[in-house]
């Protein structure tokens, strides 16, 4: 039957795009319905934009340093309509990718909204107005999230943007304030500060990115402040208004109420699930956000759920490997997700790269922990590539030596952590970091060296 499939997928983002290659591949017959742009967030209005501005920001960056390496640069400027271009450019290769990827592994692709009906049908309304129901014997639902607001009056007025504004800006501002010291908050306000905007950060919490190992979080802090990033702690935003640069936010710090302005608000304070309609089936849900089980199935035992929109942590690549279980499970496997492993990587100057437990969570579940610590000052390449802050902490359990934990802040961070993600997946001591060769000059070796330092050796540290 034309119309029936093995397995439909709503939303075509990381874990939904996933699963309908992953389901392909095991031979199944599937759908993939998209109301929007291939790669959701991730590839359209996440990761990857704003990655291609945080490259910009790294040539901007160092090319205003040009004479430290002997090199002589006159007046560098950002012009803000090819920096825009770039990103379009970029993000429109990887999506025509993606369609390619799709139309390769016959999935069958709608275009419009799609609507689950029941526990085996799901009704589309195409871009071009059509309705059409399709059948089929699984459902994976992959609607993703959507940037949060809090409920503070003036979120509403004229120049308070989210991430998704924030990507398609026509100039840049000369001040902003962004509310939010979490990734989405950090990322921008390098990405703003780098490009000569007046940056301000407002967090409610004691301390910047508040998921992280609290020493990276503290150095982190210690850096962007002094590259002149305006950063308030412990304030919790009461309201916006209206200004004289433009925006004014007000908030409480340690009982005294503050006010900043800026040409722009930046909201980044969270994302909240997208689900789509459903009828004739009743869903469970955590929160806001859909519960699965570690199959990523729902309370039906057909309708899985994968990426954000199933909560977990809302990162493209857990996305990924969500998408790959559920379509296994629709194929016949049984398959399981496995959060032991997830590296997190922040695009910050310099970048964290982080992995397992922070050290106050392997305090908090191991009685004795060793902790080892080599700073990028004392490592060649780092100091030749003049990008010499920050250090590799490893935490390792004190009875075997187990790596439990890698935190990175440094050059290249977001890329060293899969030496760490690699040593907790497959248990891997110390001593076996320590005893790997690792090439010379690296900023690899940081690692290694820090595995000395747990063991009480380190050899390029006093
Ligand atoms: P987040 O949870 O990382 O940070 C939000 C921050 O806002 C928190 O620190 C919170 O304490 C603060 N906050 C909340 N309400 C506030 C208020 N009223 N006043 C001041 N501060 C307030 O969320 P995010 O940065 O918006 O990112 C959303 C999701 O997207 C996260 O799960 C993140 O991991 C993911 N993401 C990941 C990457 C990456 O992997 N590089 C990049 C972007 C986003």
């Amino acid at each position: 039957m034309e119309n029936q499939y093995d397995i439909t997928v709503i939303g075509g983002g990381p874990g939904g795009y996933v699963a309908a290659i992953k389901g392909a591949k095991m031979g199944g017959k599937v759908a993939i319905i998209e109301k929007d742009k291939l790669g959701g967030t991730c590839l359209n209005r996440g990761c990857i934009p704003t990655k291609v501005l945080v490259n910009s920001a790294h040539v901007f960056n160092t090319i205003k340093r040009a004479g430290e390496f002997g090199i002589e640069v006159k007046d560098p400027a950002v012009n803000v309509p090819a920096l825009y271009n770039r990103k379009d450019a970029v993000v429109s290769r990887l999506r025509q990718g993606v369609e390619y990827l799709i139309k390769a592994n016959k999935i069958r692709l709608f275009r419009g909204e799609g609507k689950i009906t029941g526990e085996n049908s799901v009704e589309i309304l195409t871009d071009s107005g059509e309705q059409t129901e399709v059948r089929t014997r699984n459902i994976i639902i992959a609607t993703g999230s959507e940037p949060a607001k809090i409920p503070v009056p003036g979120i509403e007025l004229e120049g308070v943007i989210t991430s998704d504004e924030a990507l398609n800006l026509k100039s840049l501002p000369d001040s902003v304030v962004i509310i939010g010291g979490g990734v989405i908050g950090l990322e921008f306000a390098s990405i703003f500060n780098s490009f000569g905007v007046k940056t301000a950060v407002v967090e409610m919490l004691p301390r910047i990115l508040p998921q992280e190992d609290e020493e990276i979080s503290r150095e982190l802090y210690g850096i962007i402040k002094r590259d002149r990033v305006d950063i308030y702690v412990n304030s919790r935003v009461e309201k916006i208004e209206k200004g004289e640069k433009g925006l004014g936010v007000v908030f409480e710090e340690k009982g005294s109420v503050r006010r900043i302005e800026g040409e722009r608000v930046l909201i980044a304070v969270g994302r909240k699930p997208v689900v789509c309609e459903m009828n004739g089936i009743d869903i469970t849900l955590k929160g806001k956000f859909i519960d699965v089980d570690d199959r990523m199935r729902t309370n039906y035992k057909n309708i899985y759920a994968v990426g954000d929109a199933a909560g977990g942590p809302l990162l493209a690549h857990v996305a990924f490997a969500e998408g790959i279980v559920a379509a296994e499970n629709c194929m016949g496997r049984d398959s399981k997700i496995d959060y032991k492993v997830v590296p997190r990587c922040i695009f910050t100057h310099p970048e964290v790269g982080a992995v397992g437990l922070t050290e106050e969570e392997a305090r908090r579940r191991f009685r004795d922990i060793k902790i080892g610590k080599f700073p990028f000052s004392a490592n060649g390449k780092a100091l030749a590539m003049g990008e010499n802050e920050g250090f590799v902490k490893i935490i390792a359990d004190s009875e075997w030596n187990e790596v439990l934990g890698v935190h990175i802040l440094g050059p290249n961070a977001t890329e060293l952590v899969a030496e760490g993600a690699l040593a907790i997946k497959l248990e891997s001591t110390a001593e076996e970091i320590a005893e790997t060769i690792h090439a010379h000059p690296t900023l690899a070796e940081g690692i290694m060296e820090c595995a000395h330092d747990i063991l009480g050796a380190p050899l390029h540290k006093i």
